[in-house]
This record gives structure tokens, sequence and C-alpha cells, in this order.
């Protein structure tokens, strides 16, 4: 085609990249090994695989095939290196991680060109989008590595962490994993996608290049059931990050379920992309190019449902089918090209399934008059409209160029059919009235919210989702926290678990030195006189039922409790609750959700409120404690102190634990949220029976969220007593729901609870684990202890800012602004 002939037609000419560097590169290193202690070490099955040019479906260089014993060689590799490397000052680690960065920006273009390749993707993103944000990412985390010292006080490194990331952005998926991983002093073993190995092989190379200490990075290609099991169930291996499919994360939830490792899992997405009818409709159908038309559609926060105003609708569609007839699919190495290759024919097969189905089940379907190239796994935009908001296209992430419209009329509406998915990973809302948009925001359940934009990354901006799309986050101050833990756990790992015993009853214990009827013992000074009036009249008999909605509710069960001190007399009765109970305890939390919406202020005043009328009866709920637990009543007032000294914390914090407002690098401001996680399930621990429940319950409710919380089982009188100071405090009814009964049985009943969203667990190291399998159901967050102790009345273990991020979530609201 000559110029004449393209001014001629005003179409398009070929503007391609050339790829001989890459090929050439390719070529002298092939066949890749696996990077283990930076030296390239032949897989132990003596097996190679193919990796292809989806553009073209040719070969284009073999990697290793690593299997089990590789991941052994190379988890003890970071094993070794991590002592010293978790040692290294921040600065020095600053200056690895700025090293990369350099280095990265040095070969942006080979990367660029192989990723290309590899995926399928287009230059043009991979050039201006992908690897920049990789360099960006690395530059970010030098930054963490050089203040951790300063602004992480308290905190570790995990240990070794396996890494396993996805095809759709290989490189940069390498980079979100990898840099805040070795920032915080940990190492790493990492496994790229079976189909895009190259990118991370390249980066190996680099790892080499600046001279990092041999074995903080490895990196293993292979098959998933090969590699990736075997990491996932490595003993050695403390934290699993895992981006990918959503039942992938399921199976890694259950298999890690009781080991202690640390998990995050940023899983697949049905994001809604939300059109008024005020909005800037030519801006939108460049939203929506962005939003599932990038990267071919396969990526997890897709803008993959077009929720639009009713009464715009046909006028949207018609510019979206305007524009879809425009764009261009075909080689990715064309820089004039907008849509790429399919990475995988599998991918396009799965693609073109759900595609029919979606015909099938009556929905329209629209594509562009063209053709797509045939060499290679092409698959056109696509457009569905007429879709029923219950149909498989509509629920299902299809992960491809395929976005299907529905239609609201109000408000009210477009958030219930944003919500309308088990999914949570992003949102973008189109408005030209902001007070709108910054109401909606809010109120959708996903990570990331984006204001007239969409798809936008920033290593300053966590990343992550709500529900099924996962748990943790990437990037952001939040990002760091995946990959430490309080200081004061490694500290106590090396302990052995019978100081369990000493933590809990504290050191004042005194069981065997006479406690006088009512529990309490006779020798200590402050101790009021204990005796009760013991008038010719029986009492009247005080059964605490179960606390639902407000109200105390009888268990469904008709069978109570039997509560005994520590001498085994019987003391009391509560209620056997069981999952009936469980089951509306969780209905009266979720009626609750206005606690969350109200003011920090009102949730503040009503904590200090239940501490005033908490300490009006110290003395009776320190009784209740030496009763309960055979302690002395100086060590139980201490606790109660301590209590009302944990509720005066919560207090503070409700309306001063309020996130942040970023500035990446746009014309606006990304507004970082922590949002109250909805219902949170909690089983309380035996010990401290008032203050273990009052630890777990004041910080999750400050943050706003509503309870259900199963209190000490052999000691649950001190939560029980706990009703009248929540009805006189004004806390709204269903915002703490109290069941008593077997820990575990409920528990399980509660992780297993679909319309819960969080489950903590403070009990033995098999609940732990029963806990973290049932939570795998709709992937809620979990926090237990493995059966270890914490000190209660330390406020370091017992309070705090670790409490405070179990109980949110952070959500990223971008605003852009400017004309
Ligand atoms: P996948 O879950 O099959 O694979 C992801 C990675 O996990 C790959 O490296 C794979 O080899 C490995 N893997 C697979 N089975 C494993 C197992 N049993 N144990 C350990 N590792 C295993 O997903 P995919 O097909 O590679 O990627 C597409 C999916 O990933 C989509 O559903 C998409 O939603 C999701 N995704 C999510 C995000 C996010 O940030 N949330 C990003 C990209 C992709
Ligand atoms: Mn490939």
């Amino acid at each position: 085609m000559s110029v004449m002939d393209i001014f001629e037609t005003m179409d398009y000419g070929p503007a391609p990249e050339a790829a001989s560097t890459a090929l050439s590169w390719l070529k002298a290193h092939q066949p890749f090994n696996l990077f283990i202690n930076n030296q390239w070490v032949k897989p132990t099955s003596g097996q190679y695989l193919d990796s292809i040019n989806p553009a073209t479906g040719k070969v284009l260089t073999q990697v290793a095939s690593a299997n089990s014993a590789d991941v052994d060689t190379a988890v003890a590799a970071a094993s070794s290196t991590f002592a010293q490397w978790s040692a290294t000052p921040g600065h020095v680690r600053a200056r690895y991680l700025y090293a990369l960065a350099r280095q990265i920006q040095k070969h942006a273009r080979l990367f660029a060109v192989l990723e290309a390749l590899d995926n399928g993707k287009s230059i043009r993103e991979t050039r201006d989008l992908d690897i920049p944000l990789v360099a960006r990412h690395f530059y970010y985390h030098a930054g963490w590595a050089q203040l951790m010292a300063s602004e992480l006080p308290g905190y570790e490194p995990v240990g070794v962490v396996g890494q396993i990331i996805p095809w759709n952005f290989p490189l940069l998926m390498l980079a979100w994993k990898i840099a805040p991983a070795i920032a915080m002093g940990n190492t790493v073993v990492l496994k790229p996608a079976r189909y895009t190995p190259l990118t991370a092989l390249k980066f190996a190379e680099i790892v080499q290049e600046i001279g990092l200490p041999p074995g903080v990075i490895n990196i293993l290609t292979g098959e998933a059931s090969q590699v990736g099991e075997a990491l996932v169930r490595h003993p050695g291996v403390k934290k699993i990050a895992f981006t990918g499919s959503t039942d992938v994360g399921r199976s890694i939830r259950r298999t890690t379920a009781g080991s202690g490792k640390k998990l995050s899992l940023e899983l697949g997405g049905k994001s809604p992309f939300i059109v008024f009818d005020d909005a800037d409709l030519d801006s939108v159908v460049e939203g929506v190019v962005d939003a599932i038309w990038f990267n071919q559609g396969q990526v997890c926060c897709a803008g993959s449902r077009l929720l639009v105003q009713e009464n715009i609708a046909d006028r949207l569609h018609a510019k979206l089918l305007a524009r879809m007839e425009r764009l261009r699919v075909g080689d990715p190495l064309d820089k004039a090209i907008d849509i790429g290759a399919i990475v995988s024919s599998a991918q396009l097969q799965e693609i073109q399934r759900l595609v029919a189905q979606g015909i099938e089940e009556g929905a329209q379907v629209w594509q562009p008059s063209w053709a797509c190239p045939t060499d290679g796994y092409f698959f056109p935009p696509t457009l569905f409209t007429n879709v029923s908001p219950a149909s498989t296209i509509a629920q299902v992430e299809i992960f491809g160029p395929v976005l299907v419209a529905m239609t609201f009329r109000t408000p009210t509406e477009a958030v219930e059919l944003a919500n309308n998915t088990r999914y949570g990973l992003a949102a973008s809302i189109w408005s030209e009235n902001i007070n709108l948009a910054l109401d909606i925001a809010p109120k959708i359940k996903a990570g990331s919210v984006w204001i007239n934009c969409t798809n936008m990354f920033d290593a300053s901006s966590g990343f992550g989702g709500y529900r099924e799309s996962g748990f943790g986050r990437e990037g952001g101050k939040e990002g760091l926290y995946e990959y430490l833990r309080p200081a004061w756990e490694v500290e106590q790992a090396a302990f052995s678990t019978s100081t369990f015993t000493e933590i809990a009853t504290g050191e004042e214990h005194s069981s065997s030195n006479g406690a006088s009827e009512n529990g309490a013992t006779h020798e200590e000074n402050d101790e009021p006189d204990a005796s009760f009036p013991s008038g010719t009249l029986p009492a009247i008999d005080r059964t605490p039922k179960l606390f639902i909605a407000g109200k105390q509710a009888r268990p469904d069960s008709g069978y109570s409790r039997s509560v005994f001190d520590s001498a085994g007399r019987l003391i009391g009765e509560v209620g056997e609750g069981n999952r009936k109970d469980i089951r509306n305890a969780v209905e009266a939390a979720h009626k609750a959700s206005g606690w969350a919406s109200g003011t920090t202020h009102n949730r503040a005043q009503i904590l200090y409120y239940m501490a005033e009328n908490l300490s009006v009866r110290e003395d009776e709920f320190a009784r209740r404690i030496v009763q309960q637990t055979g302690r002395s009543y100086a060590d139980a007032r201490n606790e109660v102190q301590a209590t009302l000294s944990r509720l005066f914390s919560y207090a503070a914090w409700t309306d001063k634990y309020e996130g942040s407002v970023h500035r990446p690098p746009l014309r606006g401001v990304v507004l970082a949220l922590p949002e109250a996680i909805g219902v949170i399930g909690i089983a309380c621990p035996d010990e401290y029976p008032l203050l273990g429940f009052i630890s777990l319950l004041a910080p999750a409710i400050a943050m706003g969220n509503a309870v259900v919380v199963v209190p000490s089982q052999v000691a649950p009188l001190s939560a029980t007593d706990c009703y009248q100071v929540f009805e006189t405090s004004d806390l709204p009814s269903g915002v703490v729901n109290i069941v008593t009964g077997e820990r575990d049985a409920l528990s399980q009943v509660l992780a297993e609870h679909d319309d819960v969203d969080a489950m903590w667990y403070f009990g033995t190291a098999d609940g732990s684990q029963r806990v973290e399998l049932a939570s795998a159901g709709n992937m809620k967050r979990t926090w237990v202890n493995y059966g270890r102790p914490r000190a209660w009345l330390d406020t370091q273990q017992g309070e705090g800012q670790e409490f405070l991020r179990a109980s949110t979530q952070v959500k990223n609201i971008w605003v852009p602004y400017g004309e």
C-alpha cells in the first residue's frame, strides 16, 4: 500500500513494531531454565514447555517445566537468604528496588515487545501502560523499603512467600507481587502463568544484572498442577499471594486452611459500568472502549456490565455500535490496532461458548460487520442488549471483549443492579453530577470505584476485591500489611504453647486458695464485703437468653447450657444457641446496616456511653469474673478497668481511623476510605470473659459493622451481663447480637453463612482450621488465632490498628477533575 493509496482511502497504513530484538533475545536464551539462587537451573523433570504467540499460534520458545522437587530447591534457597535479606537495612533494600525500576525502564521496549508477542496484547498498551506501571511500582516500593523502619515499627516480614500470577498482565502482576514483598524484607518464589512466562524470565535476567542477593527472587515456570500446588502446600512458604480465577482461589483457601499461612487473593469480577442520563456520552463511549475492549477484555476489573439509565439507552447503544465498527482487531505489534489476540485457543473457545449461550438465552448480540484475522486467536468486540439480570452472561465472568448491557430507572435501582453479583472488584460511575456520583460510590460493594474514568491503576492506590473477588490489597500502604506480621507474634512463635495458660489466667491466679461462695477470695485488701444477703427468700432466677435484634430471645432449641465456676459448681445457665438462632442473628445484623452510614461522632458517643454504663457496675462485673474464673478480685477488677479503657480507645478511634487522599499521576485525587465490612461473626476467647469479648466487639462496631458474637463458652455470663449495658447505651438494635452455646459448632455455622462477610475466631487450632475451610464458600475474610495465645491485657496485642484493619476494607474512589 503506497502513501498515495492510504491518502485516497483514508485507511490506516500498517505501523509495525519490529520484533527482531526480542526474537533474537529469545533465540540466544532458549530453552529457558528455572531461576533459582540467581542461577539458571535445569528442571528436575528434564522437560520443557512451548510458549506460544497467540497472534500466530506459533511457538516462540521453550521454558522449563518445574515440579515439586524444584519447588523444594527454590523454597530452600529463599529460606536460607531470608535471615540476611530481612535484616538488610531498609535503605539498602530501597537501592535494590530502585535499581530494578531503572533497569526495567532501560529495557522497556524489549519488555513491551516480549509481552505483546507472548500474550497477544497490543504493543500500544504494553508500551504505554503495562511497562510504565511496572517501573512505577518498583519506584514506589523502593520508597516503602526506605521508610519501613520509621513508618511500620513493630512489624516484621513473614518469610518466604509463594506468588502465583495470571497471564493477563504478566509483568505487571509480577511487579505487584514482588515489589511489596521484597521491600518489606521477604524472599520470593514466583510462578508465572503457563501461557506467559517470557517477561518474567527477562526480569530474572535483570535481577542478576543488578546483583540482587541470590535467593531473594526465584522464578519457576511450569504447570499449575506441578508448581502451583506444590508452592501452596509447601510448609516452608509462610504466605501465598495469588491472582487468578475465583475457583482456584477458593481451592487455595481450602488447601491452606489451618496452616497459618497468610493469604491474599485477587480474583475475578463482573464489574458494573454505570451511566446516568446526564453523563457526557462521547466520553462514556471512550470509557467503554477502555473498560471492556482494553486488553481484549481479559481484565479482572473490566467494566463488563454496562448499566444505562433507560432514557438514554438507545442513544448510547447507537453510539457504541458506531464506535465498535471502527475498532481495529489484528496484529498486536501493529501500533495502530486497538484489540490484539486472545491469549490462547482454550480461552477463545470459552468466550465463544459463553457468547453462544447468551444468544441461546435470548439476548441480542451486536458485532462489527468486518471479520477478524483467522490465523491466531481473535475475537471481535461484542455487545449484548436485551440481557436479563439473572442470565448466565450477566452473572458469569466472560474474560473477553464482551459487554452485556442492562438498563435502570433510578439511582437506587442502579445500585441494586450494580451489587447484583457475587463479585466486588471495581465499578465505574458516569455522571456530570458529582454529588450523585459521590453518593453512589460508597453504596457499591467494590474495592475500586472510578468516577468518570475507568481501569485506572497506580502503585499509591490499593487494589483488591470485596466478596468473591477476594481479599487483601495490592499497592498503597494497605498492601504492605499483606507481607508483614506483628513483631510480637513472631517472637511469641518461639515460645512453647505452654505459656498459653499463664497468659490466659494472669499471674494472680488463685483458684486453689479458698474461693468463697461467690468466688471472691478473702485476702485482698481492696475487696469489698463479699457476702450476699442470705435471707430466707429464694433468689429470683435470672437466666439470660440470647440477644438478637436488641431483644432477649429464647434459644430455638429450648435447651439451656450450664455454667460452672472454677470449682465445678453450677453458677447459672445460658441459652443453647443453634443454627436457627445464628440465622436470626445474622438477619438482624443485616437490618442494622444504617449503623455504618451514621456519623462517626454518633458511634463514638455510643461507645463512650457503653463505658459509662459499664463503669457504674464495675464491682458487679468484677465479681462475675471472679465467680466464673476463680481469679482474684483484684485481678478481675483489673480486667474490668482494661475493658473500660478499651471502650475508650475505640470510641477515640471511631472518628480518627480515616483513610487518606492519594495523588497518583493524574489530574485528580483518589480517596482511600476504610469501609465497614458488613456483618462480622466473632467467636470470643475463653480467657478474659469480659475483656476478650469487648476487645473484639468494640473495634468491629466502632468501624460500622454489625456483629454476631459467640461469647466465651466456659464463661459466657460476663457477655450476657452486658445486655443491659447495650440496652441503656442507645446502641441501635441488631448492631450487636449474642448467641451463647458451643463455640466451635456456632462458629462453623457463621463461617458457612453466605450473608456473613467476615469471621473472627479465637479458640483452638482445630477450630481455626475449620473456620478457614468453611469460609471458602463465599470467600469471607477470616481472622483466626490458630490456637495461639494473645495477651489481651497488653495494649500492643489486645487493641489498636490490627483490629481496625480487620474491621475494615479499603475502597479507593478515583475522582479526576478539570474540564
Ligand atoms: P487461573 O486461576 O487458572 O490461574 C492463575 C494462576 O494460578 C496461574 O499461574 C495458574 O497456573 C495457577 N494455578 C491454577 N490452578 C492452580 C492450583 N490449583 N494451585 C496453584 N496454582 C494454580 O486463572 P487464569 O486462567 O490464569 O486467569 C484468568 C482468571 O484470573 C480470570 O478469571 C480473572 O478474573 C482472574 N484474574 C484476576 C485478577 C485480579 O486482580 N483480581 C487479575 C487477573 C486475572
Ligand atoms: Mn504465550
